[in-house]
């Protein structure tokens, strides 16, 4: 749960890095950083907090070069605290590096033990580390090449920038599983960005040029972009998590438009787990668009049945413990006014304790439904995440320890419907650019991809593409308190 951001060719490279990490701020809001380099030093901010208070004016201005990457961070590896901040930038004896990574690293602990035991020292808790020892040991010449040699050696998830004295260097792991794109700036083609997410184009006035490809490294300096694949080559797996709930609606990802994506979930949803209803609400904000193509094919009408407050600041302080519920209505307020009287339907993207789902169905009953049906754009989630969505342990997840109906009880709803593995791919392939129109969709004929094909879905499935073994000293993930 991170957002990386390179820019390499721009006079205000640090101004335009702080405008793609604050529409990249979703991907991650525990810290922030900007490293940039003028050809002969390389400048590094970084802190906790929002990108809008890392970096008052002051500091962007200290921040010189026409180079920049950044990184907005949520720990999965390491960590909450500025030591683990990135991006990591070192000297080392053959010039200055600065490194953003978003992914999760599976091999980390027992790289990091080989390294310490020929002597490395480390300085934080994150496995993006690693690769800046392994970048530093390297016998290669070139700095592309010990970047590769790096890369060659680790295992997991990176969608990874490296700022150097002279070149950004993009590079998306092997089995493309979190997403990385290229865009320009126009009028000026020798400006290139390289972003989490496309969304981040529009603000800084980019065109989307294409995602890179998995496996791809790219390298931008003075005499252009190269583009090379220096790892054998492997079936993709993109993370399909970031169309169901991370990745921003307005972005689209290797051909596929998260909206679209989102909407033919609720499509599909509204076909395997039909229910009568009078209305149709969002968990909001992630859950809508999936709520707005459940209500096109259910034909039951759309409405915000619930608010949701952007004002939570993380410094609040709770009152005592007499006010219940007081996590979820600091979040979400019902309109009675939509709800009372009627058989309402929520739709949300995924359940994970079911502590919050149980929580807004007994608030959506207050406020006078008569019936609450929860609908869930995703497969019951069972399985924790190794590639870096911050996910708790399996005992923690309530679909790994209890029945459908048991979930039912738990959330006090009166019935309950997960969508397919099979149909959460297929909605998923159907939203591609490419092709298969949304219509298509109630009875997906003609569309038959496998569930294994082209996505990781191991959080549902458990079918993890890369092996994970837990390291002796493996640090557990921190969880996330939903
Ligand atoms: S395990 Fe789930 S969240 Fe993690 S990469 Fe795979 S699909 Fe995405």
């Amino acid at each position: 749960m991170c957002g990386v951001f390179g820019i390499f060719g721009h006079p205000e490279s640090a101004n335009i890095t702080y405008l793609g990490l604050h529409a990249l701020q979703h991907r991650g809001q525990e810290s922030a950083g900007i490293a940039t380099c003028d050809g002969h030093q390389l400048y590094l901010h970084r802190g906790m907090g929002h990108v809008i208070d890392v970096f008052p004016p002051e500091q962007i201005e200290k921040l010189r070069g026409e180079i920049a990457i950044g990184h907005v961070r949520y720990s999965t590896s390491g960590g909450s605290m500025l030591k683990n901040a990135q991006p990591i930038a070192v000297d080392y004896a053959r010039g200055s590096i600065a490194v953003a990574h978003n992914g999760n690293l599976t091999n980390a602990e027992a790289l990091r033990e080989r390294l310490e035991e020929r002597g490395s020292i480390f300085q934080t808790n994150s496995d993006t580390e690693v690769i800046i020892h392994l970048v530093a040991i390297s016998t290669q010449r070139a700095v592309e090449d010990r970047v590769a040699d790096a890369l060659g050696q680790v295992e997991g998830a990176y969608s990874l920038l490296c700022l150097t004295d002279q070149a950004l260097i993009a590079v998306r792991d092997p089995l493309g599983i979190r997403p990385l794109c290229l865009g320009v700036l126009p009028g000026n083609p020798t400006c290139h960005v390289v972003a989490s997410e496309s969304s981040c184009f529009e603000l800084i006035g980019a065109q989307f040029v294409r995602d890179l490809d998995p496996g791809e490294m790219i390298v931008i300096d003075r005499r252009g972009l190269r583009s090379s694949r220096p790892f054998s080559k492997s079936a993709p797996r993109m993370c399909i998590f970031e169309f169901v709930y991370f990745a921003r609606p307005d972005s689209t990802i290797d051909g596929v438009s998260v909206y679209e994506a989102r909407k033919n979930l609720g499509r599909r949803l509204a076909v395997e787990c039909p229910v009568d209803a009078d209305v149709v609400i969002p968990v909001p904000d992630s859950g809508v668009p999936a709520t707005i193509g459940y209500s096109q094919r259910a034909n039951i009408p759309f409405e915000l049945g619930l608010v949701r407050s952007h004002y939570v600041g993380r410094t609040f302080i709770e009152p005592q413990q007499s006010i219940r519920h007081f996590g979820v209505k600091l979040k979400l307020a019902p309109i009675a006014h939509v709800l009372r009287g009627r058989r309402v339907v929520i739709v949300d993207d995924s359940i994970v304790r079911g502590t919050t789902s149980r929580k807004i169905v007994k608030m959506v009953r207050a406020a006078g439904a008569t019936e609450v049906h929860l609908r869930i754009s995703s497969p019951p989630n069972r399985w924790p995440c190794y590639y870096g969505i911050d996910t708790p342990t399996r005992s923690e997840l309530i679909a790994s320890t209890h029945s459908l109906d048991e979930i039912n009880q738990y959330v006090t709803s009166d019935s309950i419907g997960y969508l397919s593995l099979e149909g959460m791919v297929e909605a998923v392939v159907a939203a591609r650019s490419d092709g298969v129109s949304q219509r298509s969709l109630p009875v997906m004929q003609g569309t038959k991809p496998s569930a294994d094909r082209d996505f990781c879905h191991a959080c549902w499935s458990g079918q993890y593409p890369i092996a994970f073994v837990p390291h002796p000293r493996h640090r557990q993930m921190r969880l996330l308190d939903t």
